[in-house]
């Protein structure tokens, strides 16, 4: 094998192999004799290679928070441009992001860690912001079309690591903001999804025919966050 792989042992019937996190794990019944379990893994190869190579691509697209670096903007790729200044500013200049950071001019006792830290901090914000502009009005304005308008009490964002959006019994709709680095018409999607909640808090069909005439194309858009949405996160 040219992969390390590491079995798991309990009480089930049959074996399954979990590739996550670059790593190869096979769950075994507890009886399962060794030249069984290597067998089936010399079978599930190539998949296992397919696997480990996506997740290693995967891996390398994530991008982290430095100058030159390009992250994605409404599905768009975007140059970071980093600069000393003596105030804090951010603008998008076409395919650039230009971002003032007084942080890293400070002559104080602060680490460059956390000058970067604070720096990282204004696009945070700034794209937070993008989020708020952009999708606060477009949310209120499917609700009222769908007829959904009086059911939708709030719009709320926040940066969690799982979730793209999440609709409360109490018609309080809240978004992730990194979603505005996705294409426009993923976002949109986002939107229709949570908006359609208010009506249908479930996924069943009947939620799904509201979703279609909410969001022309909705499988498409999840089939772009399905395949892209590690590119939505940045590690610092
Ligand atoms: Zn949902």
């Amino acid at each position: 094998m040219t992969f390390d792989y590491q079995i798991v042992r309990s009480k089930r019937k049959t074996l399954a192999i979990h590739v996550k996190h670059n790593q190869v794990v096979v769950r075994a019944p507890l009886k399962a004799p060794q030249y069984f379990i290597k067998d089936f893994i010399a079978q599930k190869e190539p998949w296992i290679l397919k696997k480990l190579a996506e997740q290693k691509q995967k891996a390398a697209e994530i991008f982290a928070f430095e100058h030159h670096s390009t992250i994605l903007f409404l599905g768009q790729k975007t140059i970071l441009n980093i600069q000393k200044s003596k105030k804090n500013t951010v603008v998008l200049n076409d395919n650039e992001l230009i971002i003032q950071s007084k942080y890293l001019v400070e002559a104080d006792k602060i680490d460059e860690a956390h000058k970067h830290q604070k720096t990282q901090k204004l696009f945070e914000n700034w794209l937070k912001q993008q989020a708020e502009d952009y999708m606060v009005p477009k949310t209120y304005s499917l609700a009222n079309e769908l007829d959904l308008g009086d059911r939708l009490s709030a719009v709320k964002f926040r940066k969690t690591k799982s979730k793209w959006g999440h609709c409360s019994s109490e018609g309080v709709i809240q978004f992730n903001w990194l979603i505005m680095m996705a294409p426009e018409s993923v976002v949109n999607y986002l939107i229709a999804h949570e908006v359609c909640h208010l009506a249908v808090m479930d996924h069943s069909r009947q939620y799904h025919e509201l979703l279609g005439r909410a969001c022309g194309d909705y499988q498409g858009a999840r089939q772009w966050l399905r395949e892209n949405e590690h590119r939505l996160f940045f590690s610092s």
